[in-house]
């Protein structure tokens, strides 16, 4: 918590419901913290708090690159036979309308409709998923990463061209099917794959060639577009993929931070997931912060211009484009943090009047500090 700043780390735990969850809350110096709630099969409790630090994490970098007024958060539960469903997410409710407006939340893998609907039941600050909510969540995503495979093309060969291009969605799931229909309209190749045979059914009727499950790596394409789970860029893994660029979005696909330098160094354009997959977080935020879903061709645009200047910059400075957007979205936050706590502290020595305000700055910062 201390090395990546971390706000808040919540264990819940519902006896009644079997929910076991943990939230943490990364940073909100530059507005409420939004994040989904990820249902998972976790290993173990490490594994699922690691997990959930890590997407905290990219959802403060999402918001910052993005231009978001707001910070990152994550919810993940723990999925066993015993979990009573909605009971669990209307615990899970009830804790998020304790923070107040610190935490929205959202859906995410394992979290749909249903289970939103559970935790509306006791909180406003969720991401309603019905009429009164935001709209079509994945499609804002999709729209997002898609804006950022335009953005990959042209930097790497001047144009789209999309009736000669070749792309591998690994999940077609909510935003890899969307993404798949939008690309096989604009005439391009798409094959992927998905561990559900009735979602590899329904893509084959839009036109998706279904390959072989573990293939996806090998085969040649333009873009290699990840949409199922984060993890899968590894030493391994990383030597088999046969795409010019990677662009999808899943949420930390790299395994480590310096499986970036391993792409690069293989020429491959690895484009941040954290760039790219911002779309339903600008949508969602702009619905609860300034009541207005935003637009997927505002979203759209923003986010490829976003990408454009990371690749463009990136390749100016010959780091990976992981780097630099990695760099930028600190450096966002720290800026954030620092004025955050200069507002904190000015407001502790005007509540303290006279006395204070006459003594030296230092001892004032010392004593706010302390307090
Ligand atoms: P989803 O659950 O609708 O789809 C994921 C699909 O991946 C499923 O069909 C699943 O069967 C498949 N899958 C899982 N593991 C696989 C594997 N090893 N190989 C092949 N297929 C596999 O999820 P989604 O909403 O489409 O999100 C996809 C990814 O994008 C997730 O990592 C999610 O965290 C991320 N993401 C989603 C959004 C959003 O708005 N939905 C926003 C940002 C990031």
């Amino acid at each position: 918590m201390v090395r990546d700043g971390f706000e808040e780390l919540v264990a819940l735990h519902d006896r009644s419901s079997g929910l076991r969850a943990f939230l943490a809350i990364h940073d909100t110096s530059r507005g409420p913290a939004f994040g989904g709630l990820r249902r998972f099969a976790y290993r173990d409790e490490k594994s699922a708090l690691m997990d959930c630090l890590r997407l905290a994490k990219a959802m403060s970098m999402k918001c910052a690159l993005a231009g978001v007024n707001g910070g990152g958060a994550k919810l993940v539960l723990f999925d066993h036979p015993g979990l009573d469903r909605a009971a669990a997410y209307r615990s899970i409710g009830r804790s998020i309308e304790r923070l107040a407006g610190r935490y929205y939340a959202g859906p995410d893998v394992g979290t749909g409709t249903a289970e939103l609907s559970n935790v509306a039941f006791e909180t406003k600050y969720v991401t309603h998923p019905g009429p009164a909510g935001p709209g079509d969540l994945p499609g804002a995503t999709a729209a997002g990463v898609f804006a950022g495979m335009r953005a990959a093309l042209v930097h790497l060969d001047g144009e789209e061209a999309w009736e000669d291009r070749t792309v591998v969605i690994q999940g077609l799931g909510s935003v890899g099917q969307r993404l798949a229909v939008r690309l096989i309209g604009l005439g391009a190749r798409v094959s992927g794959v998905d561990l559900d045979e009735a979602t590899c059914d329904r893509a084959r009727g839009l036109g998706v060639e279904i390959l072989e499950s573990g293939s996806e790596l090998d085969k040649a394409a333009d873009i290699f577009c990840p949409c199922a789970m984060g993890g899968l860029l590894h030493d391994l893994t990383i030597q088999r993929i046969a795409a010019r660029a990677v662009c999808g979005a899943a949420n930390n696909p790299l395994a480590r931070s310096h499986h970036a330098e391993r792409l690069h160094a293989r020429g491959i354009l690895y484009v941040p997931d954290f760039v790219i997959n911002s779309g339903a977080v600008i949508r969602g935020a702009g619905f609860h912060l300034d009541g207005r879903a935003t637009p997927l061709d505002e979203i759209e645009a923003r986010i490829g211009e976003v990408t454009t200047d990371v690749l463009r910059k990136a390749a100016e400075e010959a780091i990976p484009p992981f780097v630099l957007a990695k760099r930028v979205a600190e450096q966002r936050i720290r800026v954030a943090r620092n004025a955050a706590d200069s507002e904190r502290q000015s407001a502790l020595g005007a509540g303290d009047a006279p006395r204070e305000r006459a003594t030296a700055g230092d001892e004032l910062t010392t004593e706010s500090t302390s307090s």
